[in-house]
């Protein structure tokens, strides 16, 4: 089942913690001169028109990195500047974002000589996309599932590791099979940095995802949760991510980040933040 398309939801408050999460982590690993192997299993189509038909239907993104955007001259964090520059370079003018990345164009941002980005996508159409996209920015593109894909390469030939684990959850066991390659990868790989996120839905699936982490040997797993402050009466009211092994310090500046954006004014959101696993 492949129904679920991220042009509907691009840039929205999930995206926004999802998308600090990844650029943080990149810059704090970028502090040492050794290469990283960066591996996102769940890329999507790596740019967004905020304007399209889906991204309209929706409206998610006015509620999300709009909101970061408009506040942007009030960031106090200067951890938000990587991604400022980012969004500035994609989008000309002063008023409203028209164009969003996905995941493997924050991670080719970043990428210096000697990185590498290997973007799993299964999605004929969202594969097609990125393989256009990737002839001109250098990643490798496979189509293929991620979560086996991944294994498949580890450990890289780089001495350090980046991975992203996003899916759609669109299949309830894929919580348990996040936790399952998780414990896989780290096994073939224990240095490596793992960003993954979840869904903070009404229905709790997610806790399945937390507690086979809690239970697996994994080491070093710190857990970021923003809810929303006005959340729906069903479905998704926060977003989760998972961070193995994060760079020293790395919880105070990420959370520096959000409260730079918590409050009403902007995306309106609460976070809580912990280690899920202590170090
Ligand atoms: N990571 C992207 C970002 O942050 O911009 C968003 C990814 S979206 C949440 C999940 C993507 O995973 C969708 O494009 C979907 O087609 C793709 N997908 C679903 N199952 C997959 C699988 N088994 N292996 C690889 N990609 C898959």
């Amino acid at each position: 089942m492949l129904s679920y398309l991220h042009a509907f939801h691009a840039g929205n408050f999930a995206d926004v913690q999802k998308h600090a999460v990844l650029t943080l982590a990149l810059s704090m690993m970028q502090a040492k001169p050794s290469a990283i192997a960066c591996f996102d299993t769940h890329a999507g189509s790596a740019v967004y028109d905020l304007e399209s038909e889906r991204a309209r239907k929706t409206a998610e993104a006015d509620a999300g990195v709009q909101k970061l955007w408009a506040s942007r001259n009030g960031l106090v964090s200067s951890d938000w500047q990587p991604v400022m520059q980012m969004l500035s370079r994609l989008n000309a003018g002063e008023g409203r974002l028209t164009v969003y990345p996905g995941s493997p164009a924050w991670i080719r941002q970043f990428l210096r000589p000697g990185d590498a980005l290997t973007a799993f996508e299964l999605h004929p159409a969202e594969s097609g996309q990125l393989a256009d996209w990737a002839t001109e920015h250098g990643a490798r593109v496979l189509h293929e599932d991620g979560l086996k894909g991944l294994l498949r390469r580890l450990p890289p030939s780089q001495p350090r590791l980046l991975t992203l684990i996003d899916p759609s959850y669109e299949i309830k066991s894929e919580y348990l099979d996040v936790a399952d390659t998780l414990q896989k990868a780290w096994q073939k790989c224990r240095h490596g940095v793992y960003l993954i996120w979840y869904p903070v839905l009404t229905s709790h699936l997610q806790t399945a995802l937390k507690q086979a982490v809690k239970d697996s040997s994994l080491r070093k797993v710190w857990c970021s949760e923003v809810h929303l402050r006005m959340p729906p009466e069903r479905g998704m009211t926060g977003s989760g991510m998972l961070v193995v092994n994060p760079p020293w310090g790395f919880g105070d500046r990420f959370s520096a980040m959000i409260e730079d954006i918590a409050g009403d004014q902007a995306l309106g959101i609460s976070h809580e933040c912990s280690w899920l696993i202590p170090e």
